[in-house]
């Protein structure tokens, strides 16, 4: 692999530089062949043979440099202080085949110094979870850490009962967090300058050709930030734990714990057990991801040549970057050109779903079938159970917006299908699917995880590996169960 480690050369208060613990008996999960040849991997005879040793802490590649980052953040809106890397290690910084810079983040490696109360641990549920979304969301076109693969050990780990200590090897184009800023501005503010500019040459160095180099990567920041929570919109994720520390400065999904993938639509669904207040809602997320910016943003007023006015005109990016993002991605799932009236009968769309507590994504992907039925057989069984679902005033409704609907979209009817096809998933990680693939993990059976790899692969495709439990959201009346934050 080609090496690019910078991190380690960075500022020693930033990081503590420490090998992995090594897990008990480490033994294969899964390994994604995808991340391996987009990293080079593949290509390495050694590193192979010795994936599950490495993911296992049990050995080292010479080259590499693991080490634990500080950080510190917002949880749940309150200022939690210093956080850091506390049961994960960057373990090496490698140049893709793209020429992009990957990290390689072992999740689960054992005690650092910013474990706090933590065991340094984390368990088989959660990195399968992790595993599998990351995976999903890349596939779905989301930005998002993916992982190499995962093993599992004899390594006991308590939490709300005895589990299996697991490990991943995250994958991400970047590590640093918001949470990274804001521990610079209160432990090591003499550091921000040489941070910035860290961040704008290994990450935004097209900003370097700007008059305000420090203004352009703020505002490409902010207007990462807000085209990735449109695309979690659209797709229906909710993250979970949106705190600062878990907000990645390139604008990819990061530190997935309770997150969640919308079944029956409601806005104000809540995917995370904690999550007493809703903070952390679906319909939260794009006014959290502007007050995380904030948060951050602020601490560059320290800079020469950056004001408030600097920081207000980035920061007001994010609302239009976010609309403008999220609205032409609503039309296309209707298939329709970005214009007023697709935006309205989009709306009215959703507006029936959300009434109807219709499944979110089988809903769009139902509408295929109005296209062509026998072509698109399965999407027509998905609007046959929308149909079939519906109220008598939903029914009424139905009728009405379906025949405005096909007079808007036969207008380019080619251009609808494809847009449609590849904007609406058939499958996404529903919790139950990743529950039952835990389950028989947690028997030592990996099967079920390798079907749903290959699943979310190909998520717009039909697949003759599906049953209908991948599809089947839960009963109209029973509320998506929360995910617990334990880890
Ligand atoms: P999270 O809520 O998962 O993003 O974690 C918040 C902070 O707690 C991060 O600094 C993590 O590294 C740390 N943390 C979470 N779980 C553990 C654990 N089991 N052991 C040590 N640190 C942990
Ligand atoms: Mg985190």
């Amino acid at each position: 692999m080609d090496y690019c480690h910078t991190y380690a050369d960075l500022d020693t208060r930033l990081y503590h530089k420490q090998p992995p613990v090594p897990l008990d008996n480490p033994r294969a999960g899964h390994f994604n062949p995808y991340v391996a040849a987009k990293l080079g991997w593949d290509k390495d005879e050694d590193l192979m043979a010795r994936w599950v040793e490495i993911l296992g802490g049990h050995y080292v590649p010479a080259q590499w440099t693991p080490l634990a980052m500080v950080y510190a953040g917002h949880q749940f809106g309150h200022w939690a202080g210093q956080l850091g890397d506390g049961r994960g290690l960057l373990m090496a910084q490698v140049r893709d085949t793209d020429g992009h810079c990957q990290d390689l983040h072992l999740k689960g490696s054992g005690l650092t110094p910013y474990s706090r109360m933590g065991d340094g641990r984390a368990v088989l549920r959660s990195t399968i979870r992790e595993y599998l979304c990351g995976h999903a969301l890349t596939q779905l076109g989301v930005p998002s850490s993916s992982a190499l693969g995962f093993v599992v050990s004899d390594t006991p780990v308590r939490r709300e009962r005895m589990e299996a200590g697991a490990a991943l090897m995250r994958v991400a184009d970047c590590h640093i967090r918001l949470g990274h800023i804001e521990w610079i501005a209160s432990f090591a503010p003499d550091l921000l300058a040489s941070f910035t500019d860290y961040m704008l040459d290994t990450y935004y160095p097209e900003c370097r050709d700007t008059p305000v180099p420090v203004a352009a990567f703020l505002q490409q920041v902010v207007e990462r930030t807000a085209r990735l929570i449109a695309d979690w919109q659209l797709t229906g994720f909710a993250h979970g734990v949106m705190n600062t520390d878990n907000l990645s400065i390139t604008g990819s999904t990061l530190d997935f714990g309770p997150f969640g993938f919308m079944e029956r639509f409601n806005p104000s669904w809540i995917n995370n057990h904690s999550d007493h207040t809703g903070r952390y809602s679906y319909q939260n997320q794009p006014a959290i991801g502007y007050w995380n910016l904030q948060q951050c943003l602020t601490h560059f007023l320290r800079l020469p040549n950056i004001d408030r006015a600097t920081i207000d005109a980035c920061l007001s990016l994010y609302e239009p970057v976010f609309m403008q993002h999220y609205q032409i991605g609503m039309c296309q799932k209707l298939g329709l050109p970005h214009n007023q009236e697709a935006l309205n009968i989009a709306f009215e769309f959703l507006t029936l779903v959300e009434s109807e507590r219709a499944d979110y994504t089988n809903s769009f992907r139902g509408l295929l079938a109005l296209i062509d039925s026998t072509k698109y057989a399965y999407e027509q069984t998905l609007l046959t159970t929308f149909i079939n679902e519906l109220t008598p005033e939903g029914l009424s409704t139905w009728h009405d917006w379906r025949e405005r609907y096909i007079a808007l979209m036969s207008k380019n009817i080619s251009a609808a299908e494809a847009r449609m096809y590849h904007n609406n998933p058939v499958y996404i990680l529903r919790n139950a699917m990743a529950q039952r693939a835990i389950t028989a993990a947690e028997q030592g059976q990996f099967e079920e995880v390798a079907r749903l790899f290959t699943l979310l692969t190909t998520p717009y495709d039909v697949q003759n590996i599906a049953t209908t439990l991948d599809t089947t959201p839960p009963a109209p009346d029973a509320w998506q169960p929360p995910i617990s934050c334990s880890s």
